[in-house]
């Protein structure tokens, strides 16, 4: 049989993935995912106990590479950015489907992240987020080689840095827009934690900033007139905590950090606010990124008039340190689609939902993506009692390679 985004795009997603259910090349792969619990939860653990702060991917990058390798993956490589990239080839490079997940941790790097068993639960920092991720990925390709599977298409599998916080998503952004691969990816999937209830086609846009305010400082008592940066801090505050955000298209804003002063008697040197900006809309985020830069415009110049006989003025730094762009893939597109169906096949009942994840940049780029769960249950993620059990992970490993297969095709 043949399948393609073309092909699903024309037709009801549901006789591709009947027509695949029914190949006997995926029901020896399911076989081989029924049959390999134990060898998914060693590979699991193996990955995990590799420590992957944020901007230091580079050693689990370096076995996730050697595995990749190790698994016959063709032109295995490490991009500028860190990106692992390996390549289970079809007959054509098109369509070519990247399927990813990200190596990065929320944790600095003195955490212990030794994998401990209770029960039938792995526990340590980073096991679901996104180790379960990184774990479907080796353990596709094993499926796929197992039965062996003969593509249509190709499918780019990618271990991405910097998906998390102030990662920035730096190793998707690096992939479509100076890497090997742009241009040439007709769809995108990303592992992403555990379940296998949500597909995430809406991304969650958001800027951060950190907003930096300096003046000349001095004695509270003798230098009193002297332009106050925690003052003018505090009047973007009041404004920026005015904003009514709409509800729909939900749009949120939080000022999560201020830090400031010297001591209750000094007329402090400096001042800074982190601030979280979040939209279903772009336009909204727009609009709410513009009140924030008034705000602060606006609290400057308030704070410099009202201490205009010192004859000193306050200096303003407004940094982005976080952009992470809105956008949809539509609920008509061929990959949602297909992800719905494939769930449905499989007795899950999907739902669709929005969240920040690497799949923001292609969404955002027009090219059809979702994040998925690859099955099993989590607990206390970006927490050090982070917790996964495999339980019904086979489900999530049999629903991402149908809706993988659906995409690219099966000779
Ligand atoms: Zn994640």
């Amino acid at each position: 049989m043949s399948a393609s985004i073309i092909s699903i795009a024309d037709h009801h997603p549901h006789d591709s993935i009947a027509e695949l259910l029914r190949n006997q090349q995926v029901q020896r792969a399911f076989d081989f995912i029924d049959s390999s619990a134990s060898r998914f939860t060693s590979e699991h653990i193996r990955i995990c106990e590799i420590p992957a702060p944020p901007f230091k991917e580079q050693e689990r990058g370096r076995y996730l590479a050697s595995r990749f390798a190790e698994l016959g993956l063709s032109d295995v490589h490490t991009d500028s950015e860190g990106n692992v990239i390996g390549f289970y080839r079809g007959q054509s490079d098109a369509p070519l489907l990247v399927l990813s997940a990200h190596m990065d941790t929320v944790f600095p790097d003195d955490t212990d992240v030794t994998v401990r068993r209770v029960g039938s639960c792995l526990c340590a920092p980073g096991i679901a987020d996104d180790t379960a991720g990184l774990a479907a990925l080796t353990g596709l390709v094993q499926a796929m080689n197992a039965a062996p599977i003969t593509l249509r298409g190709t499918i780019a599998l990618i271990a991405t840095v910097g998906e998390e916080g102030e990662g920035n998503l730096r190793g998707v952004r690096h992939l479509f827009s100076e890497g090997r691969l742009v241009g040439r990816v007709s769809a995108f999937i990303s592992f992403d934690g555990s379940g296998v209830n949500y597909i995430t086609n809406q991304a969650l846009g958001s800027r951060r900033y950190r907003v930096t305010l300096e003046g000349p400082g001095g004695h509270s008592w003798g230098d009193f007139g002297v332009v106050n940066p925690v003052h003018a801090l505090g009047r973007a505050i009041a404004r920026m905590a005015a904003y009514r955000a709409p509800v729909d298209p939900r749009t949120t804003y939080n000022i999560g950090r201020i830090e400031g002063g010297e001591s209750v008697n000094v007329i402090p040197q400096m001042a800074s606010m982190d601030v979280d900006l979040r939209s279903a809309s772009e336009t909204e985020l727009a609009k709410l990124e513009e009140f924030l830069l008034a705000a602060i415009n606006r609290a400057l110049e308030d704070e410099n008039a009202l201490r205009a006989s010192s004859g000193q003025k306050l200096k303003s730094e407004v940094k982005l340190i976080g952009n992470r762009p809105s956008g949809e893939t539509p609920r008509a597109a061929a990959i949602v689609r297909a992800a719905i169906e494939a769930s449905r096949t499989l007795g899950i009942n999907p739902v669709l939902n929005r969240a920040s994840t690497d799949s923001n940049i292609p969404i955002s780029l027009g090219i059809p993506a979702v994040t998925i769960g690859v099955g099993g249950v989590s607990g206390d993620s970006h927490r050090l009692t982070e917790w996964y059990d495999p339980a019904g992970r086979e489900l999530g490993y049999k629903r991402a390679l149908l809706l993988a297969l659906a995409i690219v095709g099966v000779v």
